[in-house]
């Protein structure tokens, strides 16, 4: 298949804006494997636009236009094309209503230029616009396509992205594989210096790393005809991604860390016990959300006061008073008390301050303890983290699962 570019706007011609729309497109389709032999841009002028568009139609499959859908008398890609095409525009009731909305959440009056807006060309399929008033909307005709999107890039992509590109992609039978790396114990911008050449030259497949809750994830997405195809295109990428991150890559298929430290205890016929102080039990609730957790999962205290570590699980008051409940000594004993209690062949004891109060100059709030053993070698781990409550208890969560992992 074969595309041109079509983008509509005197100012484009007056050199008063670039035309990235055209770069923005032609990269996207060039995923998919459609070749675009033009780039054409043309003024506001309804006759020299339908002269283009037929010249288009005349050499490419798919024509797709940008710019010229707004309200104003100058906005004239719609009603030039229609007429190109002998189509009709019809009004669209659940359009119109949709525009009245955007303007009345925004506490403005709808104007009556803007009724234009709803009218669409007859047998079209209709691209939603999240971000404005103007829909896009495709044309089949005769074996030919013609694509609608308005000018602005910031409604123009998300529209490309999320309607015209899965629609093409049908047309062309080609499919989306993606691996999702997931990644912890590195940063995002740490990961993407690693990473840069690979993100830089990325084409197929892509590259998209992005941050949340802790954890970044990488989503390697190839564009592809079948599963062999996908996976001769995946996994060299996977393979160099995973050389260059080394094992803080926990997963390949999205799993979240909890799944992971599951699969690993069970394959491995552990059983693990768990001693929380600073987050109450959220670690436990992690390990027990997954379903089959009753193979690798004995007990869970949560033994939040300086009592319940001492009479729970051991923790001599010497060290209580000594060290205070955040401290290396106290993460080993209690990790230590619930090995002897529980007899499970794997444990982990978190004691930290997770704020916002209780902080001092010595120990600030982020500072957490985390002691673990499999089998009998226990190691305990400082961490500093930062952040919100919720934030640093979830993390410490994480290092906990990520040092059981290891
Ligand atoms: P609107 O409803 O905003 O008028 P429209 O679909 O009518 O949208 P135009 O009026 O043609 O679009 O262009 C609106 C703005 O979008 C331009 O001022 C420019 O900032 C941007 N724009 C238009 N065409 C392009 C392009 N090809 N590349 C990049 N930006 C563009
Ligand atoms: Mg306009």
């Amino acid at each position: 298949m074969t595309a041109e570019i079509l983008a509509v706007g005197t100012e484009i011609l007056m050199g008063q804006i670039a035309n990235t729309n055209a770069q923005y497109i032609s990269r996207r389709l060039a995923e998919l494997g459609i070749n675009v032999y033009f780039h054409t841009v043309v003024g506001d002028n309804a006759g020299r636009l339908e002269e283009t568009l037929k010249r288009a139609l005349s050499r490419s499959d798919i024509v797709i236009t940008t710019g010229g859908l707004g309200p104003t008398k100058d906005d004239l890609t719609k009603e030039t094309i229609s007429r190109a095409l002998n189509r009709n525009l019809v009004l669209h009731e659940d359009i119109l209503e949709k525009i009245k909305n955007y303007f009345e959440k925004r506490n403005r009056k709808m104007s009556e230029i803007n009724i234009k807006q709803a009218y669409l060309p007859e047998n079209s399929i209709v691209i939603p616009n999240p971000n404005g008033t103007a829909p896009g909307c495709i044309i089949e005709d005769g074996g030919k396509m013609v694509i609608m999107l308005p000018g602005p890039p910031k409604e123009m992509q998300p529209m490309f992205d999320e309607t015209v590109f899965n629609y093409l992609r049908q047309k062309t039978g080609i499919m989306l594989v993606s691996k999702m790396l997931k990644i912890f114990g590195i940063g995002e911008s740490d990961i993407e210096t690693r990473l840069m050449d690979l993100i830089e030259n990325q084409s197929n497949p892509t590259i998209a790393p992005y941050a949340s809750q802790g954890e970044v994830t990488i989503r390697v997405t190839a564009c592809c005809s079948n599963h062999d195809e996908a996976a001769a295109l995946l996994s060299p990428v996977v393979g160099e991604i995973k050389s260059r991150l080394g094992d803080f890559v926990y997963s390949e298929d999205g799993e979240p860390l909890e799944k992971v430290v599951f699969n690993l205890l069970k394959e491995n016929r552990l059983v693990l016990a768990t001693a929380e102080s600073c987050t109450g039990g959220l670690l436990a609730g992690k390990i027990t959300d997954i379903p089959g957790s009753s193979e690798v999962f004995e007990r869970g205290y949560v033994t939040y006061s300086n009592r319940a570590k001492a009479e729970d699980l051991g923790v001599s008051w010497d060290t209580l008073n000594k060290y205070g409940a955040v401290s290396r000594e106290t993460a080993v004993e209690m990790v230590t008390g619930l090995k002897n209690k529980t007899g499970a062949s794997a444990g982990v004891a978190i004691t930290g301050i997770a704020g916002p109060g209780g902080g001092t100059e010595e120990k600030p709030v982020g500072l957490v303890y985390i002691a673990a053993y499999v089998n009998d070698n226990i190691v305990c781990k400082k961490l500093q983290l930062s952040g919100n409550r919720e934030r640093i208890r979830n993390d410490s969560c994480l290092n906990a699962l990520d040092m059981l992992r290891r």
